[in-house]
Order: C-alpha cells, then structure tokens, then sequence
C-alpha cells in the first residue's frame, strides 16, 4: 500500500499526461512557456483571485508574499508552531523574526485567542513590529480566517495565507488561496496538486503586490531582462511542470477533490468511535493532504505506528517537533507556552490517503488501527 499513490494516478492520467509532456518537448519552449500563463489564470480563476502568479517552490511563494510586503529586519511574523518548518524559515531568513503562537487541538490550525495574546506581548515589549501574520491550512483545512482577517485590521497587520496542503479545501463559497492579503501553494509531487517536482504560486488580489511579484521572482527585472530594478530570486515554475499541472488540474476538478472527501468520509465512519478522528467545521471542505489521526499517548501512537507497518500499511508522523524545538530556531527566546503542539507532537498519526484509495485499501487500514488498539 502506498501513503500518497501517485503511481496509480499517473497510470489513470498516462493517455493526456504523456500527450501534454510530448507536446511541450516538441515545442521547446521550457521557460515561461504558453502552459504557464494558462495555467495561472485557470488556478486564478478556481481560487478566485484576481492574479495568480507561479514559482519554483511553496516556500520561494511564502518568500516572494513577504518580499512584496516588505517584511524583513525589526518586523515579528506570527507563524502556527505546528506546521512545516518553510513556514517559519522564510520570514527568518529575510532577517524578519518568527513569533511562534501554539494551535488547536481539533483543526490543527493556529488559535486565534493565543495570536492575539503573542501580538499584544511583542507590542509592549516594543522589540519588534508587529507586521505580519502567516496563517496555515494544515492538512487541508483553511484556518480560522474570519477572526485571523479581523484581528489583523485591528493590530494593522499583513495575512499571509501558507495553502500549501489546502488547494482545493474551502469555507463556504470560499476557496483555499484566496484569504488574508496574499497566499501561498506548493505543487509539492505529494501536495492537493501536485506536479512532478518543485512548483509553487503566489495569489493576490493587489494589482501593487502582484507586479511586485512577478519582478522578483525574475531577477527584480525592469522593462525588460536586462533592466533590474530590484534583488530578486530566480523562480519560476517550469513550462513541462506546468503542463503537467493543467492535467491534474482538470482530474482534481472533476473527481480527484470529490474521491478524496468520500474517502476521509469513508475512514472517519469507520473509525469514529475507536479514535480521535480530524474534525472539519460547519460548511467547510477540507482538501486532505492528510488523514490525521490522535491517539491517547505516545506509547500508544508509536505502537500503532509498528503495528500498521507489520501489516504493510505506511502511516507518517506530521510533525514530531514543533517549531520552537527546532535547532535553527533555539536562539529566539520563546515567550509564548505550546502545550497543545507538544501533545499533538506525541500523539498524532498521518494515514494513507489519495484520491485513487480502493475501498479495500481502506477497510484494511481501518480495522488494523481498530486491532492495534
Ligand atoms: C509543503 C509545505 C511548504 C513548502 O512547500 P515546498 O513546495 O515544498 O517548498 C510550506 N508550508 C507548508 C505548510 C507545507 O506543507
């Protein structure tokens, strides 16, 4: 069994991916092809945004949302403590200082009431500015944007939406990459959509950040390409990468979101009673990079884990560390406490999970998390 089958998706998609491959090696055409313009305006116009701007990475996307607001030396960005570590590590390494603020057990997601406690302790240290919040969807499911957004008017800071495992996810009639000031997705092989490498996009409805945006991530270029008007990166996403995506995208569309749902349906009926399954709010849709599971304790969860791996099933621990435990960040002194993040840290479990999963396949994972027990 595999954790994310992307072999069973290639073998589903293989008639027009090999097609849409071919068709960009016999035009050549591998930087800033035609694919990659349609595919930005095809991912604007499903998030919902006004631009759409494509990249190298997910985490070159948190880089240029921040270079655009001019985050950087003497500004405090508030990040989740449970998240991937990209989150954190690009406002650090623009010189700007992450403020780790602790998340909620149920969504996994940043809590909002312990933001507003971080942002009123940086204000009266008066050390740093508070300038940017960085909320994440983790695994799937959008942050808790309505009172994220508010409170950001109120304190005058920036949002930054981190979509990286929530393309696709929403609340209500909106979608993931369309909240806060500006977001940013990965097309991580792995993520919601994937391609096959590194890509990522940055979405705004700010015409200002938006041009901003497509000047860095080609070298800070002018009028032209010889004509720099600023410091920029190299980041661009690949004409194949992006022919690759206008595929999925269109599987994703059409089945793959839906398949995925009725498949975390499918595990949460099964497994409901034994333990903690993931919790999606009132009217929202969460996309699934992860099917997370908690356990009791971490003698349990580590049991669990061997358990399913003698039966050939995979699981994964996301994340073992929260991020003020992580060794590049031991020189910020931690005023905040994470006791949520370091429970979930020993307790939780990521199952297989993918759009193309039999229902066999998930049986058999139910009932072996049911029998570990
Ligand atoms: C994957 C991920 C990133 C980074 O994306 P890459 O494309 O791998 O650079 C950033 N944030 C979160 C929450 C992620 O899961």
């Amino acid at each position: 069994m595999q954790f994310r089958d992307l072999k069973k998706q290639y073998t589903v998609l293989k008639p027009q991916m090999d097609a849409a491959i071919s068709r960009a090696l016999d035009e050549c055409s591998f930087i800033s092809g035609p694919q990659v313009r349609e595919l930005e305006s095809r991912l604007a116009e499903y998030a919902g945004t006004k631009y759409c701007i494509s990249c190298a990475s997910g985490t070159d996307a948190i880089r240029l949302a921040l270079m655009a607001h001019g985050i950087g030396g003497g500004d405090a960005v508030f990040v989740p403590d449970f998240t991937f570590f990209a989150t954190a590590e690009m406002p650090a390494a623009l010189e700007a200082t992450p403020v780790f603020v602790d998340v909620r057990e149920e969504t996994f997601n940043i809590d909002v009431n312990k933001l507003e406690l971080a942002i009123r302790r940086t204000e009266r240290e008066g050390k740093l500015r508070p300038s940017a919040i960085i909320a994440v969807d983790l695994f799937g499911q959008c942050a808790d944007y309505e009172a994220i957004e508010e409170m950001a008017e109120r304190y005058g800071l920036i949002v930054i939406e981190d979509a990286a495992q929530s393309f696709g996810g929403r609340v209500g009639a909106r979608r993931s990459c369309s909240f806060g000031d500006i977001a940013a997705t990965s097309f991580f092989p792995s993520k919601p959509l994937g391609c096959y490498g590194d890509g990522g996009a940055v979405f705004t409805n700010d015409e200002t950040a938006a041009a901003l945006i497509r000047s860095y991530a080609i070298h800070g270029r002018g009028a032209d390409k010889y004509d720099n008007e600023r410091v920029g990166l190299n980041s661009r996403l690949d004409t194949l990468q992006a022919a690759i995506l206008l595929v999925k995208l269109d599987a994703f569309e059409k089945f793959e979101l839906k398949n995925i749902n009725t498949v975390a349906a499918m595990y949460t009926e099964k497994l409901k009673d034994a333990v903690n399954t993931p919790v999606v709010g009132e009217g929202r849709c969460s996309s699934w990079a992860q099917y997370t599971i908690r356990l009791k304790d971490e003698e349990q969860r580590n049991k669990m884990r061997i358990r399913l791996a003698d039966r050939g099933i995979p699981t994964m621990i996301y994340y073992p560390k929260g991020l003020h435990m992580q060794r590049a960040f031991i020189g910020l002194s931690h005023q905040e406490k994470y006791p949520v993040t370091e429970c979930l840290c020993r307790t939780v479990l990521s199952l297989p999970i993918h759009p193309y999963m039999s229902e066999s396949d998930i049986e058999e994972v139910a009932d072996s998390v049911k029998s570990a027990l």
